[in-house]
């Protein structure tokens, strides 16, 4: 693979390129893989598809998954697979990408989003028991916020109390465990991410996990509808008949994107080590800091790690003053990091703050006042298995610097 240079320039001790905040890591195993598919006769949902779909379940202990082209497919699906649609609530949080809400919005149900937890930023189970006492939702979204289980055991409980279903977003959960036992084995349905960004990736993709009874509506409303799939009905063993038993979406992972993913599940584990070892790393560098706060893991977890999100301790910084604007202090360190030439995000703007969501339900900032005041501190590093310990190295140097800089 190639690796980019830090060469470092000792006045400024600035890198002189720009370090990527999450770039993909592929090898010439994908590659060669990619290029055998597409010198076969099978380019879409086929034997690649199915060989990968095999090996991440199995991977997981998982009893079946479904191979499709994005997390949000998969979402989307899940709740359709589930019959939820108009007059039903699903309960979820508001620190997540918008793909985990958008979804109920296109099957027509009515999202109610819960604060959540101060340490983890995970969907808080006791706002769940406050809203559904209120009134029952039919399906629960727990987002495995950076990696970082939810309280499962509690939100599993909860979904059986008030008969709800639990559709679980690990697009961030590739693998993580909660008290030993892997995410995409516990709800009903497990959603995982393969975009670019993610811990393994197809460049888009998307994985389902569930029962085979649950995965088996589901791979037929993942493509039109129809009980027959292509490779059933083009190839040798299959037949042209099929039938549309629902008008399904095209939601189906090509075996383009499965040969990637097929080399990716089998590096894993290495990748794993990695981020393990970097976040090591920044946790030692940063929680000597008393401006800095570093991501926690409890001790029933096991992370995967996606993202790792520092959280400022504002009055430590210059920039900060009893009255100014809120999200100030975060945006200048971003900006002193990009200055750097460390590449960096914030995950996420939570959803109640977006326009659509904001006007559509009548959000105040306020209405769920820890995902707010978090939102204001939060940082993502890069955290990536390509990275090398000079750009970890590099990273640690920045941040630290920012922070003796700009001290108050
Ligand atoms: C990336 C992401 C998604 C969407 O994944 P896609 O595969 O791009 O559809 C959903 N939820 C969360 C929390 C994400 O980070």
């Amino acid at each position: 693979m190639r690796q980019q240079s830090a060469i470092r320039n000792p006045q400024s001790a600035i890198r002189q390129t720009f370090l990527p905040f999450s770039p993909p890591f592929l090898g010439v195993e994908e590659i060669d893989e990619v290029v055998s598919t597409l010198r076969s006769d099978w380019i879409t949902t086929g034997p690649r598809t199915r060989q990968f779909e095999v090996a991440f379940a199995e991977f997981l202990g998982a009893p079946g998954a479904l191979g499709l082209n994005s997390c949000t497919a998969g979402l989307h699906t899940a709740l359709a697979t589930l019959g939820v649609g108009p007059g039903d609530d699903v309960i979820t949080t508001p620190m997540t990408f918008s793909a985990t809400v958008n979804v109920v919005e296109h099957v027509g149900a009515h999202p109610v989003l819960v604060d959540v937890e101060p340490d983890t930023l995970n969907i808080d189970p006791e706002q769940i028991a406050r809203q559904a006492a209120r009134r029952a939702p039919r399906a629960i979204i727990p987002v495995h916020y950076t990696g970082h289980p939810c309280e499962m055991d509690r939100i599993l409980d909860l979904a059986r109390q008030h008969g709800a279903h639990v559709v679980e977003d690990a697009a961030h959960a590739l693998p993580a465990r909660y008290r030993g036992r892997l995410i995409g084995t516990l709800g009903d349905l497990t959603a995982f991410s393969l975009y670019a960004t993610k811990n393994l990736t197809t460049a888009e993709g998307g994985m389902l996990t569930a029962t085979p009874e649950l995965l088996e509506q589901a791979r037929i409303l993942s493509l039109h509808g129809m009980s027959h799939d292509a490779w059933n009905r083009y190839s040798e063993e299959g037949s042209w008949y099929y039938e549309v038993v629902a008008p399904g979406f095209k939601y189906n992972m090509t075996d383009i994107a499965a040969a990637i993913g097929i080399h990716q599940l089998r590096k894993l584990p290495r990748f794993q080590a990695r981020r393990r070892e970097i976040v090591r790393r920044y946790h030692q560098a940063f929680t000597p800091c008393e401006a800095l706060q570093v991501p926690t893991e409890r001790p029933e977890v096991e992370h995967a790690w996606h993202l790792y999100v520092l959280r400022l301790n504002l009055e430590c910084f210059d920039w900060w003053t009893p009255d100014g604007p809120p999200g100030l202090v975060r945006k200048r360190f971003l900006e002193q990091l990009t200055a750097r030439k460390i590449g960096n995000s914030v995950h996420f703007i939570p959803i109640h703050l977006h326009p659509y969501y904001r006007d559509r339900y009548g959000y105040r900032p306020e209405d769920f006042p820890v995902a707010y005041r978090e939102y204001q501190r939060i940082v993502s590093l890069p955290l990536y298995p390509r990275m090398s310990d000079q750009d970890v190295d590099d990273v640690i140097e920045a941040v630290l610097d920012i922070v003796d800089q700009h001290r108050r």
